[in-house]
């Protein structure tokens, strides 16, 4: 499509938001250019072989505190209701404590986020619970605590409660996630998976939280689904995009509308000031032909085992489909830029952070060049926080007109 008023690379929350306002508020023509063969971005989900309907690329589950963002992904889709509860399998230490009741195989469970009932599974109900009495009591205004805040903690007893939390939660994951130490990595990231000073059992206590009742793809296919948006897929842009001297080209025209880059920074700018480190992941699926794997949609692995988590996704999606069911762990590793890789974690320092700068001082010779979303941003976004940027950046466009 030679004639449009607008492009966006990338078909993902960044680049499908932005294009439907511009297209239903701006009245923009827009064309969307995306590299995969579908739309979605990491979101994507697809049935597999066997009819379980999966997520290509990590388990998502959606939650908010943002009204806006919810109502206007609501006109998309409808919602299931799903409050993601998330367990520990880990090796039993102490069998003296952790009865052999609560155990299968050797091994034993407790809620993640660590909260009151992890404490007694951990410490045995009487303990657990004089020792969670103590936390609230430590914490009086607080309903939860970051692990790094607790290891601050002088009281002896507090600070066990920290080690082992530290030990049977945190820093092995950690390490398996991000090659780094909770100490090492940057501390917003543990602190998304506090301490939980309640029993509430639930990852995330957002106000809005489920699941597209029909799925994402179809979410995403309907904001795209609009007259003034073109979508191309299987299109890298960035064959077909020149930046110099401020002036964008596409299709080897001048182009002048605005151009919004939901991509790697470092790839819009061949990688000139160098490459910005990521983690990747590979994903390990497996079909089994019975109703059901595991007790949650999600357990995390958070001593031992070479993969972080397994997801069984039935349990996100409510799908009911017997006698078969799909499950996916998630191994990390340093992303290297080979082909086929995904970036699908920024390493936030400093030092990541300034070599980001540049690539972001680089866009802002380019008046009509907008840089949106986890990866152009470089930064830890979940769903919510995006479709809230590319609300606002178009927000911005559409008063400009
Ligand atoms: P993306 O989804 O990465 O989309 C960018 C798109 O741009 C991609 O489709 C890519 O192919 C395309 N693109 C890049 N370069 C080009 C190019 N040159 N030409 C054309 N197209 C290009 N968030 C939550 O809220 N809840 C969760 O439970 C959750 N779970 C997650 C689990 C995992 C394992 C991961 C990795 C992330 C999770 N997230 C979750 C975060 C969520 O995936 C992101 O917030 C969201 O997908 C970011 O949207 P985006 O549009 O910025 O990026
Ligand atoms: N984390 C951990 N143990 C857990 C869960 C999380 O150590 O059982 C830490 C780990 O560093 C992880 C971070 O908390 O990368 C954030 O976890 P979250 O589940 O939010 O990660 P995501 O779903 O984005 O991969």
């Amino acid at each position: 499509m030679k004639l449009c008023d607008a492009i966006v690379i990338g078909a993902g929350y960044a680049g499908a938001v932005a294009a439907r306002r511009l297209a239903e508020d701006g009245g923009r023509r827009v064309l969307v250019l995306e590299r995969r063969p579908h739309v979605g971005g990491n979101a994507y989900d697809c049935p597999d072989e066997a009819g379980v309907l999966i997520h290509l690329y990590g388990p998502h589950i959606f939650h908010t505190n943002d009204r806006r963002v919810f109502d206007y992904l609501s006109r998309f889709t409808k919602w299931r209701r799903y409050q993601h509860c998330v367990i520990a399998n880990l090796p039993r230490d102490n069998p003296e404590v952790v009865p052999a009741g609560k155990t299968t195989d050797g091994r034993f469970f407790f809620p993640v986020p660590f909260n009151l009932d992890s404490m007694k599974a951990a410490f045995g109900e009487k303990e657990g619970a004089r020792l969670g009495q103590k936390l609230l009591d430590a914490y009086p205004a607080q309903s939860q605590v970051t692990i790094l805040e607790l290891r601050q903690n002088p009281d002896p007893e507090i600070a066990a409660i920290a080690d082992y939390v530290y030990e049977h939660v945190f820093v092995h994951y950690t390490m398996k996630q991000w090659g780094q130490t909770p100490e090492e990595i940057d501390p917003a990231t543990t602190a998304r998976v506090p301490v939980r000073l309640s029993a509430d059992p639930r990852y995330f206590l957002d106000a809005y939280q489920g699941m597209p009742l029909e799925g994402y793809t179809p979410m995403f296919e309907k904001m795209l689904d609009h007259p003034n948006i073109t979508v191309e897929l299987g299109q890298d842009a960035l064959r077909r995009l020149d930046l110099a001297d401020g002036t964008v080209r596409f299709d080897g025209e001048l182009f002048q509308g605005p151009v919004i880059y939901t991509g790697q920074a470092d790839e819009l700018f061949s990688f000139r000031f160098g490459r910005l480190p990521y983690r990747t992941l590979d994903f390990g699926f497996e079909t089994l032909e019975r109703d059901c794997f595991q007790t949650h949609g999600t357990v995390n692995y958070t001593v031992d085992g070479d993969f972080t988590r397994i997801t069984e996704f039935k349990h996100l999606t409510g799908q009911v489909l017997p006698g078969v069911t799909t499950i996916m762990k998630e191994y990390s590793r340093a992303y290297s830029g080979a082909e086929g890789e995904i970036p699908y974690y920024a390493i936030i320092n400093p030092e990541n952070n300034a070599l980001y700068a540049r690539y972001r001082a680089e866009a802002a010779q380019y008046r009509n060049l907008y840089l949106l979303g986890r990866l152009a941003e470089y930064k830890y976004y979940n769903m919510d926080a995006i479709t809230a940027k590319a609300l606002e950046l178009t927000d911005r466009l559409l008063e400009k007109k």
